[in-house]
């Protein structure tokens, strides 16, 4: 083991002070900037005006921000951020022995907080600013449910009234994902439900639907707009968030610096993109600036595959069509992933600054099937300890496959992966994977195909 006996620890810390008091933008170094979001009216751009019933002002100033590389992290916020961060950058030496592997394998866990994931530090920013503003209260969706429950974690601190609109099949599934909400004061409502206009809808088009992101998120709207003092926030996508998210890998190349370790390959799960986006973030910066080079890839499920196999193109975020509309890798808003894929990773759309960067050849993306990734899960377990977030597994399938790649080759690359979460409400999927019942959905061309006939068409927006 000689590994063990050199200078990197197993676990790089920071200290308290060296948390990073600003977040970056990786806007500010694009130089095709993400596509802005249009009204779906007017099909022009959304002016801040327009965005006020719905957002926070300060967080609407956020996202239109394309220029300001650095922006202020508020003191409140540092000082929550200091309860749970820094969070540790791992070497994995446990697994690179497993594997056999003359890779070496760090990942950033980000698992180290109740809501079990990286959500919490977009959550807290997003309440903060709701409060700055004097609002009453917010409302979201949450799939999987660890959104949910980071911000009603950033509520109870702050103290904001949380209303949550929670994907059906995973309130069904994961009774004490609502009961952790509950805890912190937020209300949870199964999606879609009869108690919102656009509820009602999808449920007399799709009865006995299990739900979906996309629905959840039009019921969280409609409430917010329709109640005074309310707005809505959202966990991922959203240029805002993957600012917030920057504090991921700020501080994983803080630590990776410390040590003079530059990765080749940095890998993450991609959702919505917001911890992929966080993670990669400032070693993007330093990539479009010239600086730099590494390979990122963004890992998706085969059951939803945004990137892979969707098309680049303006689309609504939810399925109601009542947001903006965003330019986006998108499998239609009207897609629905199949309900046998487990945890989250189940939306139509993808971030615009994601969007942008892979349609620019900047970064590479692959999808995964379920099986293998529960696979790997399990061997992570086993071999480094923590029970990885079904999400956060497609990340480690990934960060094994170019371990294994360097096994064949003998090359020593550096791997840098998120861990995004850890995985203890995600038990039924586990049992599933252990029962052998769990199944590889994989959407057909023909299945595709209705969600993209569902894009808007106007001029300029062929697919
Ligand atoms: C929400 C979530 C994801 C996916 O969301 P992104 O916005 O793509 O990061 C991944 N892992 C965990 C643990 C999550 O909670």
């Amino acid at each position: 083991m000689s590994d063990v006996n050199t200078k990197i620890p197993y676990k790089i810390y920071l200290n308290e002070d060296e948390i990073p008091k600003q977040w970056y933008n990786v806007r500010a170094d694009m130089k095709n900037k993400p596509a802005p979001l249009l009204n779906p009216g007017t099909l022009q751009p959304l002016k801040p005006e327009e965005l006020a019933p719905i957002f926070c002002e300060e967080l609407i100033a956020q996202e239109l921000d394309d220029n300001t590389a650095y922006i202020d992290i508020p003191e409140e916020i540092q000082e929550y951020y200091k309860t749970y961060r820094p969070s540790p950058t791992m070497r994995a030496y446990h697994l690179e022995k497993a594997l056999g592997t003359p890779a070496k394998i760090y990942y950033k866990f980000e698992g180290n907080n109740t809501s079990g994931s990286h959500k919490l530090n977009s959550a807290l920013a997003q309440a903060y600013y709701a409060k700055k503003q004097g609002l009453k209260g917010v409302t979201t969706e949450t799939g999987a449910g660890q959104w949910g429950t980071a911000l009603s974690m950033a509520c109870a601190y702050f103290g904001l009234d949380c209303k949550v609109y929670m994907v059906k099949v995973s309130y069904e599934q994961k009774p004490f994902r609502r009961e952790v909400m509950r805890t912190y004061g937020a209300s949870v409502t199964p999606s879609p439900s009869m108690e919102t206009a656009v509820g009602r809808k999808i449920l007399a088009e799709h009865p006995g639907t299990t739900g979906s992101l996309g629905c959840a998120i039009s019921e969280a709207v409609e409430v917010a707009t329709s109640n005074e003092g309310y707005r809505y926030v959202l966990g991922s996508v959203l240029n805002q968030v993957l600012l917030h998210q920057s504090i991921i890998g700020l501080e994983a190349k803080a630590a990776l610096d410390k040590y003079n370790i530059t990765p080749d390959i940095i890998i993450g799960c991609a959702g919505g993109g917001s911890n992929l986006g966080g993670l990669i973030s400032p070693f993007m910066g330093e990539k479009l600036r010239g600086e730099k080079d590494y390979r990122i890839i963004a890992v998706e499920p085969a059951s939803c595959p945004s990137f892979t196999r969707g098309k680049f193109a303006y689309d609504f975020c939810d399925t109601g069509m009542i947001c903006p509309l965003a330019k986006m890798y998108t499998l239609g808003s009207s897609f629905i992933p199949s309900p046998n894929h487990a945890g989250g990773l189940r939306f139509h759309g993808m971030s615009s600054i994601l969007s942008q960067l892979y349609h620019d050849g900047l970064m590479e993306a692959k999808a995964v099937e379920q099986t293998a990734v529960f696979e790997a899960a399990e061997m992570f377990a086993r071999t480094e300890g923590i029970l990885p977030a079904p999400e956060s597994s497609h990340a480690i399938r990934a960060a094994i496959d170019e371990a294994l790649k360097c096994k064949e080759t003998g090359e020593e690359k550096t791997i840098l992966f998120g861990l995004t979460g850890t995985g203890y409400f995600d038990m039924v999927a586990y049992e599933q994977y252990h029962n052998g019942s769990m199944t590889d959905y994989i959407p057909t061309d023909a299945d595709l195909q209705k969600g993209f006939d569902g894009i808007p068409k106007f001029p300029g927006n062929e697919i």
